[in-house]
């Protein structure tokens, strides 16, 4: 009987997980069920499983596999929590969050990649999670507290307010440093006495922006 093949890049995909480090077999299941071609642009699907970053809607970008995958894994994602997500942009990284957890709220302050995003996961069948239009600096009260917060855009610092949106217990990782150039994976864990930070490795990201966009 034959065995029904996975394409070869897929294969190649999940080796360079693998090689770079990526051990969490529950992540490693999450990035090889999750289509990134459909996450992609038309023109770019050749290259969905390539580990780079790729240009989207509204200038924005869809995070490199390598980091999407060493992000989900530092943030240490149990069955049963509620994730938050800052800047959906394609949705990708909200449904690798959402094979994982129990929902996930992703805010997006594009109408545009918001609309799509939010279609796109409904199409895919991922109902664990809500794409809301809005600020992620000004995430609503009525949202609630988080286990998780997962922000993919850069941050020059994390408020404190959304430090604040965390469980006892939770974890945030942001990259945090300066809009144009290098900023620093942080993971921060809220703790009895206040907050834990520990700096983890260098990254490059678009810039989280206050409000939502003007432009569609
Ligand atoms: N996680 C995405 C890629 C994120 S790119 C994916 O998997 O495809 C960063 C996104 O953050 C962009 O779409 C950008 O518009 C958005 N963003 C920037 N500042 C934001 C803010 N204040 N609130 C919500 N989204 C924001």
């Amino acid at each position: 009987m034959a065995v029904p093949s996975e394409p070869p890049e897929k294969m190649m995909f999940q080796l360079n997980l693998r090689r770079r480090g990526i051990s969490d077999q529950n992540v490693l299941r999450a990035m090889d069920e999750v289509p990134r071609e459909a996450f992609v642009q038309r023109g770019d699907r050749a290259d969905a499983y390539r580990d780079s970053a790729l240009g989207i809607a509204c200038g924005q970008t869809i995070s490199q596999p390598f980091v999407v995958a060493y992000m989900t894994e530092q943030l240490h994602v149990g069955r049963d929590h509620r994730a938050l997500e800052i800047g959906a942009g394609s949705g990708y990284q909200a449904a690798i969050l959402s094979r994982l957890c129990k929902h996930v709220l992703t805010i997006e302050r594009y109408r545009t990649l918001a609309d799509s995003a939010r279609d796109r996961l409904e199409n895919l069948g991922y109902h664990n999670i809500e794409v809301m239009f809005g600020d992620g600096f000004d995430v609503p009260a009525g949202a609630g507290n988080f286990d998780r917060i997962i922000v993919t855009a850069a941050m020059e610092q994390i408020p404190e307010s959304l430090l604040l949106r965390l469980e006892p217990g939770g974890i945030l990782i942001a990259p945090v440093g300066p809009h144009q150039g290098t900023q620093t994976l942080v993971r921060v864990t809220r703790t009895d006495g206040g907050f834990g930070r520990k700096a983890l490795v260098d990254v490059r990201f678009v810039p989280a922006l206050p409000g939502i966009a003007r432009e569609l």
